[in-house]
Order: structure tokens, then sequence, then C-alpha cells
């Protein structure tokens, strides 16, 4: 048996007891070779069977305030001087917000994610966003409602949650190491902070990571091993989508085969975990995204923050087509043991934003932006796949859902 089939037979025997793989076979994983690419992707898939079947969770994002955001995201389309010519607008009202999210339930999908630019809300805006769960939950009282609106302060999340919020994102998006070279305004213990705030307040929590901006296979294993110290029940899965007017516009680093490792990664480290394939799927998978159902259990339907999808049809006929089912209103996303387990136990928050899925809002990150400027550009670079959102929310043209 050869290296990497014994350290994949070790990391599914873990993944199916939930026990965490070494830094070493996690780096495995993402150094693996192309011709190993679907040894991978079959063990890392035995893990995601075992804990959500052939399910696929449907997310749909609503970006309630779109642009002028006084972060310096590196990332980020709605970054302080960003140049991308991305739709800019102010709150949405609730009632608009609530015809948005009506669309992507239409359209299949189990959770809505109300997104809003920003370093973080006012008190202000808390109240207006809890009117806004309370005209989407009016009118799909299933619906689960994830608020992302960047770093919470007082008892803003406990608000949140009282006014209907199911669950709270904020991305970690890279590793504490490199995240002062990504974003100068904010740190990522500010970060942790809001994500620990959303768990106490009895939030589900939602954070994950955006790959492709230059780290290095250690600064992926470092988030992802950060984001399960903290145990969030769903881990966004972002690639970076360059936007031209952005610092990043020249990072084309990913292929396909790369996003699967990575995704393979995640789901070894975070095995009963809804890792939600995000933002950067189109761009980056292309062809392979099919293949990518083998490891993520979660995706968004249609269109991001301010980057177009596919067509949300096409995200239902790919996961027929995969031989994958959606997730019904009914059905627990989680395994048991996580929705039973008291807060604390690994796995077992009660309460999850997926936000800044087109990598756009991320609310506040620190180190690595340097670094990722001086990382040479894959050739090829397919900016001709990079469009930016001109319908739904903001718009007077019907949603892509
Ligand atoms: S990620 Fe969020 S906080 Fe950062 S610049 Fe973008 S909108 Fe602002």
């Amino acid at each position: 048996m050869d290296l990497l089939t014994t350290v994949l037979t070790t990391l599914v025997d873990k993944g199916l007891r939930r026990e965490q793989p070494t830094r070493e076979e996690a780096l495995a994983v993402l150094a693996s070779a192309d011709d190993d690419l679907l040894d991978v992707v079959a063990a890392a898939g035995r893990v995601r069977r075992q804990w959500f079947g052939r399910r696929v969770k449907l997310n749909y994002l609503v970006n309630l305030k779109s642009g002028l955001c006084p972060e310096d995201c590196s990332y980020c389309s709605q970054r302080l001087g960003s140049k991308a010519d991305i739709l800019k607008y102010t709150w949405l009202k609730p009632e608009e917000a609530a015809a948005a999210a009506s669309a992507g339930v239409a359209g299949g999908a189990k959770r809505v994610c109300l997104v809003a630019s920003g370093r973080g809300p006012t008190d202000r805006d808390v109240e207006r966003v809890s009117r806004t769960i309370a005209a989407i939950k009016e009118g799909n009282e299933d619906v689960e409602v994830c608020a992302c609106l960047g770093l919470l302060t007082g008892g803003q999340a406990e608000r949140l949650k009282e006014a209907g919020a199911d669950a709270y994102n904020h991305n970690l998006n890279t590793s504490e190491g490199t995240y002062g070279s990504i974003t100068t305004t904010h740190t990522y213990a500010d970060r942790v902070d809001t994500v620990q705030r959303a768990q106490a307040a009895g939030m589900s929590a939602c954070s994950g990571l955006i790959a492709g901006m230059g780290e290095s296979d250690e600064d992926l294993v470092d988030v992802v091993f950060g984001l399960r110290a903290l145990d969030p029940d769903s881990v966004p899965v972002n690639f970076l989508i360059p936007f031209e007017g952005t610092p990043l516009a020249e990072q084309w680093n990913l292929t396909p085969q790369r996003c699967l490792r990575i995704l393979a990664m995640v789901r070894f480290v975070c095995p009963d975990v809804e890792v939600r394939l995000a933002g950067g799927r189109e761009v980056h998978l292309r062809a392979l995204q099919p293949l990518a159902l083998h490891l993520a259990n979660s995706i968004f339907l249609g269109d991001y923050l301010t980057s177009e999808g596919q067509a949300g049809q096409a995200d239902l006929d790919m996961i027929a087509d995969a031989g994958f089912e959606v997730e019904g209103a009914g059905t627990t996303t989680l395994p048991a043991h996580r929705t039973d387990a008291a807060p604390g136990v690994c796995g077992a928050h009660d309460g999850g934003c997926g936000g800044c899925a087109d990598t756009a809002c991320a609310g506040g990150h620190t180190a690595g932006a340097a670094r990722a400027q001086e990382a040479p550009a894959v050739p090829g670079a397919r900016t001709d796949l990079v469009a930016v959102r001109r319908r739904g929310a903001g718009t007077d043209l019907p949603p892509n859902a």
C-alpha cells in the first residue's frame, strides 16, 4: 500500500469516528498528485455520505446592503477604494428583502443568508434586520435565516437571536498568521470573538474560509484547524473571485483539482459539519463542479453577493445528474449527535451565515496580502468567467433562483 493510500485509509477511519486528523495528514491531502485525485475524492466522499448521505442543502444569498464598505479586505469587491463595477445600494426594505428571499425559497433553498457590507451593524441596523427576519418568516415559516452583518458588539447577537435569526455567519477567511496581509482594519481575533458571541447567544455558527489568496498549504491547514477549534455548524469554502478593481485581481492561483483537494481536506478535518461549497464554485471548479458534491453537502443557489452564479435550474440539474438530492425543509441538516449534544462538545452547537460568499463580506481580517500579491498568477486566468451581478436584490430584474 503506498503512502497516500495509507493516509487516506486513516483519514476515512478518523472521519467516521469524528476524530481530528494530524496536520501532516491534512497536508498530505493538499500535496497529493492530480493522478490521485479520484482516490482523494472517493475517500472524503465516504465521510461525507456517513454524516450527510446524498443530501445537498441549498442556501440563498440576499445582499441587504451592497458596496461602500469602510473596511479594506483585499479580496472584497465592496472594500474601501474598490474600483470593481458592482451594484452599490443601501439597506433593502424588509419587504424587498422578503421578496428576494421568497424567490430563493421557491427555488428550493432551505436557508436564506442576509448579508450586509460594513464593519458591523449599529443597533439601528440590528432593529432593521430584525424587521426583515420577521417579514421573511411571515411568508416562509420553515426557512432558516442566517445573518451576516460583520463584527457584533454588546448584546447584538442576543437581539438577533430573539428576532428569529437561526444562525450567524462570520468567516475566519484565512489563517491568523496571514490575516494582517489581507485586511488591516480588523483582526483575526475580532472575527473569532464575533463567532463566539453568536454561539453564546444560541445561534448556529457559520464560519469558513477563502482559498486562492496566495496562501500556503500550511496556512490553509491552520485556518481549517482554527475553524475546527471554534466548532461552527457550517463551514463555507470560498474560492477567491479575483475581481478587477481589487488588490487581489491578479490572483488566479487555483485549478479545479486544487479546489477539490481543499474541499476534501476540509471534509476530513470537519467531518460531521455542513461543508458549504460557496463563492467561486463556477469560476474555479468549472466542469468538475459535480465532483465537489461528493465532498460538500451544501451549496448556494443562484447568484452571489456581487457576482453572478450559474442559473438556479443548472444547480438543480447538476445535483440530480450527479445522483444527489436536494435536502427538504423537514430534514435536519446536521447529524443527531451535533443537534443533541451540549454546546461546547465538539460538534454540538445548537443554533450558523455564510455571507461573503463571493468572497465579498467577510467582515474583518489581518497579515497576508503582501505575500498574496507577490504570488505568481496561474497562466490562463479566466477573467471572462467573472460576471458582476446585475439582477435580483437592489435591481428591478428578477433574481436568479
Ligand atoms: S469583506 Fe465585509 S467587511 Fe470586508 S470589505 Fe467586504 S463588505 Fe467590508
